[in-house]
């Protein structure tokens, strides 16, 4: 190899990211299933959901623009029960991504007639030797509870790893395929 295709190695290598980035829609409008709302309506104390279900429906919401991000939610606040104002805002919510080096956050609003409008903050960065999943909750963890009782946790996660879509394995993303440990402690 002469000296100059040495170097010009040098440098290629030099510029390849070890970091996963990708643009995303910053903004996001989408109805808000109203049965979901009603039972965590019903679970309401004080301006706090104790049913977790919203959860999952805001962040398959947020997924629709940034399927590759793994969120958390910081805090949620509801508009009290008897306040039957047409107008407004009657759940306000905000988090993150749990990747250690992405920045992206977002803050959500759904108005009296439930639609869903999300806006996000941040750039999409992940650490391409870092995977990351949600932590499993409410229906979902029932769900697999149920599975599981009957499924071996290892099959079950090699099952679920063949169909993580490639976004999702590129990112690092793995909440539609949570961990064997993740599944054993579930079950
Ligand atoms: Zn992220």
């Amino acid at each position: 190899m002469s000296v100059s295709t040495r170097e010009k190695s040098a440098e290629n290598a030099a510029v390849v990211s070890t970091n996963y980035t990708k643009h995303f829609k910053k903004e996001l409008n989408v109805p808000f299933n109203i049965s979901v709302w009603k039972e965590c309506r019903k679970s309401q104390k004080g301006r706090v959901f104790t049913n977790v279900s919203w959860r999952y429906e805001v962040i398959q919401g947020l997924k629709t623009v940034n399927a590759v991000c793994s969120f958390a939610f910081k805090r949620h606040a509801a508009s009290l029960r008897d306040d039957n104002t047409l107008s407004g805002v009657i759940l306000r919510c905000e988090g993150y991504c749990i990747f250690s080096n992405c920045n992206v956050t977002f803050v959500c609003q759904i108005d009296a007639n439930l639609q869903l409008h999300a806006r996000f903050q941040g750039d999409v960065c992940h650490s391409l030797t870092e995977k990351a999943s949600r932590y499993v909750q409410g229906p979902a963890r029932n769900e697999l509870k149920k599975l599981l009782k009957h499924k071996n946790p290892r099959l079950h996660h090699l099952e679920m790893l063949q169909n993580v879509d490639q976004d999702a394995r590129e990112s690092g993303c793995r909440d539609s395929c949570p961990s064997k440990g993740v599944l054993k402690q579930i079950r």
